[in-house]
C-alpha cells in the first residue's frame, strides 16, 4: 500500500467501488467515468506505479490480469463480441492514476477514449 494512492485506498476498502472481481492478487471494478457500456479496471493489489516499473520479479501479475480479463469477458457476456484491453503509461500515455491498471472496454465498437 502506498500513501495517497487512490487505487491502494480502493483496494484497502477506504474508498468504495463497484467491484466485479477480487482475489489475492488483483481487484476489478467499474470505471467511475465509463467510455462504453462495459468499462472495467483490473488492478494489481501490489502498488506498481506503471508499466515502467515492471520487471521479471513482479510482471507475472500481468498474465494474471489478462486471464482475469478474459474470465470477466466470459462471465459478463462480451467475450464473443470482443473487447479492448488498454494500459496507459505515464503522462504522454494518458495515465492519470499512478497505480498500474488495465482498462477492459466493451459493448460498443471502439470506444471514444483513445
Ligand atoms: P488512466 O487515465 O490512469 O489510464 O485511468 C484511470 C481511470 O480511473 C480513469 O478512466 C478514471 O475514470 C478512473 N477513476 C478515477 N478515479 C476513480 C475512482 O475514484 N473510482 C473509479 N472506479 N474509477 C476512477
Ligand atoms: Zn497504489
Amino acid at each position: 500500500m502506498s500513501d495517497n494512492c487512490l487505487f491502494c485506498k480502493i483496494i484497502a476498502g477506504e474508498i468504495p467501488c463497484d467491484k466485479v472481481y477480487e482475489d489475492d492478487l488483483v481487484i476489478a471494478f467499474r470505471d467511475i467515468a465509463p467510455v462504453a457500456p462495459q468499462h472495467i479496471l483490473v488492478v494489481p493489489k501490489m502498488h506498481i506505479v506503471s508499466t515502467n516499473d515492471l520487471n521479471e520479479s513482479n510482471a507475472s501479475v500481468v498474465s494474471h490480469i489478462f486471464v482475469t480479463a478474459r474470465n470477466l469477458a466470459s462471465e459478463l457476456g462480451f467475450a464473443e463480441n470482443g473487447y479492448r484491453i488498454i494500459n496507459n503509461c505515464g503522462a504522454d500515455g494518458g495515465q492519470t492514476v499512478g497505480h498500474l491498471h488495465f482498462h477492459i472496454i466493451a459493448g460498443r465498437h471502439g470506444g471514444s477514449m483513445f
